[in-house]
């Protein structure tokens, strides 16, 4: 069997580290090799950083790795990073300059405009700024890919459903979030207990901006973002896993209720491993989706769509669902991780 890549994951110990940890465990192609979180956590071993909240054991491989600083250079042949805005930045280029492949779930980069900003099913093309970009920063055989928010991984995927065949024209999205979306401790119990916040800093021009870069089209050089508007108002809600959006869709073709639902049920997926057998999933009953019910659905990486409908304002609503650490957060970083090793981009 060919190598297993090895794997260095900086801001291990939180939340989307954890679900990295999880997901690798039996990968067939990764292996992790480095763990790195604060200064908190570096010099102790990972299970005495590390403040488990994932159903089963930290896994016996990983337990004893010393937590590093994170500073290149770390034994890996490529980096995951869930590290917070404000280290982000400085750290992620600085691996990248050092000569690691990093594949982040963190908004600093996304919106760069030499940045491929990846959901895989969609925009795989965009990988074609990697070369734009370690030549315009000099980065050598290092480079930043980035995946979306967590939100906006739950509506992008029908929207690209939407906007390939009728185009999109503008769309209102209202998020009802995860409390595991803002990490760990994440948002006091006293706060989000018989409540809903109608507040998540700094979301909403994430969610207002992201999805047209992800449907834009990449000509060579950079990309043309998608022509369509989206008005967004984040909540965070009293679910432990699973952004929830409630999307109401201008388009700018001619459609009917049937090929709408058709052009989401039939949008491919990719036979990447970590792929699952439906990128998106349509469901007739009136009640779905729901996040205990369908956001582990293909083990987290599907996207559950129900309740479409014409709508009386716009032309279309419907409600979308994926689960904000995997699809969200670490399950897209490893299939990006997949995709770039079947393109011999690693
Ligand atoms: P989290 O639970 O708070 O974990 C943060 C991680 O970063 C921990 O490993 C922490 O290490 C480390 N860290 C914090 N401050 C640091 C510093 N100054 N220097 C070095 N390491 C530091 O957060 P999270 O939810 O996993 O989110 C991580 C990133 O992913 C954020 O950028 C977030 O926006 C993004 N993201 C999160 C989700 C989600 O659903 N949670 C989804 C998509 C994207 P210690 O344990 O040592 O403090």
């Amino acid at each position: 069997m060919a190598r297993k890549y090895r794997v260095g994951i900086l801001g291990a110990t939180g939340t989307v580290g954890q679900r990295f940890i999880q997901l690798l465990e039996h990968h067939p192609q990764f292996e992790i090799t480095a763990l790195a979180a604060s200064d908190r956590s570096a010099g102790k071993s990972f299970a005495e950083a590390c403040a488990w909240k994932l159903a089963g054991d930290i896994p016996e491989s990983v337990r004893e790795i010393t937590v590093q600083p994170i500073e290149p250079p770390i034994d890996c042949d490529i980096v995951f990073s869930s590290l917070p805005s404000s280290v982000a930045r400085e750290t992620e280029e600085a691996f990248a300059r050092a000569g690691y492949p990093v594949i982040s779930n963190s908004s600093v980069y996304r919106m760069d405009e030499d940045v491929p900003l990846l959901i895989p099913e969609i925009n795989q093309d965009h990988l074609g700024l990697i070369e734009v970009q370690q030549t315009k920063r000099g980065f050598g055989k290092g480079f930043i890919v980035t995946n979306p928010n967590c939100a906006v991984s739950s509506f992008a995927p029908p929207l690209a459903a939407l906007d390939r065949k009728f185009g999109v024209e503008s769309a209102i999205v209202t998020t009802m979030q995860a409390i595991s979306g803002a990490g760990y401790p994440g948002v006091a119990s006293l706060d989000i207990i018989d409540n809903v916040l109608p507040y998540i800093a700094g979301e909403e021009p994430k969610v207002e901006t992201e999805a047209q870069k992800i449907l834009g089209k990449f000509n060579g050089t950079s990309i043309q973002k998608a022509d369509f508007t989206v008005s967004a108002q984040c909540f965070r809600v009293n679910v432990i896993d699973g952004h929830t959006a409630s999307v109401r869709v201008k388009l700018r073709g001619n459609s009917t209720l049937e090929e709408v639902i058709a052009a989401m049920k039939e949008f491919p997926s990719l036979g990447l491993h970590s792929s699952p057998d439906r990128f998106i999933e349509v469901l007739d009953e009136p009640s779905r989706p729901q996040p205990r019910l369908d956001r582990d659905r293909g083990n987290g990486m599907t996207v559950t769509v129900g309740r479409i409908f014409p709508d009386n304002v716009f032309d279309y609503r419907f409600v979308a669902l994926s689960h904000n650490t995997v699809r969200g957060a670490a399950g897209s970083t490893i299939l990006n991780a997949e995709l770039l090793a079947s393109k011999n981009l690693i």
